[in-house]
């Protein structure tokens, strides 16, 4: 298996997880296609799903998508994924129909049952070391001429609406006040702060912590629309996806740069994506919060370098940098829901892309990085997988045992 489009890796969705909400909705819908004229559905959920998919409207998404339908959360079966759904129909009171699908994070599914939903290899590359040596080859500078030569001819349009619905979720994000829905611990208590904390970016005379705090306000935005089940973008995936819209839209309204070179740097982006989502994982049951908010810091980097022309070498130390010391970051959403610590992580890993930049543009230059991106990821994939379980999205470790509703 090879790298997928990129029309694959940026999907507009319902938040609050890619995973657990675009995925299933999907799942749902190909099923109901699969299964034919049927009476009704039963849907059992393992793993993952099975802990969190109340707080991550798993439940909802399904509901959408199949009408009434009876949920089973069965937290005892150790499933083959960590994110597996088992659908079954029935007519006449017998079942006719039965499927498994599996979700692979950022909205991916896969099934052997339904082979409908499984995504075609469309880039003949793993990794980034080959994917630079063919550009150097050509003489390509641009991860957009080399993306062309893979994808079909309708990606930049719809990367240009994929650019559009970010710049569209922020703007929206900014005027909401109102207050996040979660169950009734108190300690998960939030009312929307992105356009208080833009207001106070604002009044900020200038530097360093004027940038931070609006790129933080950007991030916080498409966060809290995405935790309240709002429609946003995967970048690359609903969880983080504030960390990437986040520098485009402070290049496109504080830096007034044009929305076609904006449009362009989600190729950069989108390469580094899928080079993670093809060797590790952007799902964070599968190798915690680093799969997420990890990859999006490292695409948003690749993205602001991209935007100010930096070199592929660059590029790649931009986002190595920035998924270098994310390492280890673990997923413990208190209580199952993409609130603590999911929004003020957007916020920080925004930022840090925006760092890892400055550092890919004033470092990379007077200091040769021995670690490349590929042995970063590299890196991810084996500390992801001698996580703990507690930590890939179970809500049983960390924060979430610390501040579950019951402590
Ligand atoms: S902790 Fe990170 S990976 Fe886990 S749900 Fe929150 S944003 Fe997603």
């Amino acid at each position: 298996m090879t790298m997928k489009s990129l029309m694959n890796l940026y999907r507009v969705g319902p938040g609050p997880s890619s995973s657990h909400t675009i995925a299933p909705y999907n799942a749902a819908l190909a099923f109901k296609r699969f299964a034919g004229d049927v009476d009704s559905f039963k849907v059992t959920f393992y793993g993952s799903l099975a802990f969190t998919g109340v707080g991550h409207k798993s439940d909802e998404a399904i509901r959408k998508a199949l009408g009434n339908v009876i949920f089973e959360f069965d937290r005892e079966t150790v499933p083959p994924r960590p994110l597996t759904m088992r659908f079954e129909a029935f007519k006449d009171n017998a079942k006719v129909k039965e499927a498994t699908y599996f979700s692979l994070g950022g909205g991916q599914l896969q099934s052997e049952d339904d082979p409908s939903v499984n995504e075609r290899d469309v880039y003949p590359f793993l990794d980034l070391r080959s994917i630079l040596d063919f550009m150097g080859r050509r003489g390509m500078h641009d991860f957009k001429e080399f993306a062309l030569k893979f994808e079909k001819p309708e990606i930049d349009d719809y990367l240009m609406d994929v650019v559009k619905t970010m710049i569209e979720t922020v703007e929206k994000g900014l005027k909401e006040t109102g207050k996040l829905p979660a169950n009734d611990n108190p300690r998960l208590e939030y009312y929307r702060s992105a356009g208080k904390i833009f207001r106070q970016a604002h009044d900020l005379v200038g530097g360093e912590g004027r940038r931070s705090l609006f790129i933080t306000a950007y991030a916080y935005a498409v966060a809290e629309s995405s935790s309240n089940g709002e429609t946003v973008v995967t970048s690359p995936t609903c969880g983080s996806s504030g960390v990437l819209p986040s520098v485009l839209y402070y290049a496109y309204h504080n830096e007034k740069m044009p929305l076609s070179k904006i449009r362009d740097s989600l190729y950069a982006a989108g390469i580094i994506g899928n080079i993670v989502k093809q060797n590790a994982s952007i799902a964070g049951s599968v190798g915690g919060c680093a799969a997420e908010i990890g990859t999006a810091s490292a695409m948003a980097a690749a993205a602001m370098c991209a935007l100010m022309d930096l070199t592929p070498y660059q590029i790649e130390y931009g986002a190595e940098v920035s998924m270098e010391h994310f390492l280890g970051l673990t997923c413990d959403p208190v209580d199952g829901y993409v609130i603590i610590p999911c929004i003020e992580r957007n916020g920080m890993g925004a930022v840090h892309a925006y760092a890892s930049y400055l550092y890919a543009r004033f470092v990379a230059p007077i200091r040769k990085n021995q670690v490349s991106f590929d042995d970063v990821v590299a890196a991810m994939k084996i500390t992801g997988d001698s996580l703990d379980e507690d930590y890939k999205e179970t809500a049983q470790g960390g924060l979430a045992k610390i501040l579950e509703k019951n402590c």
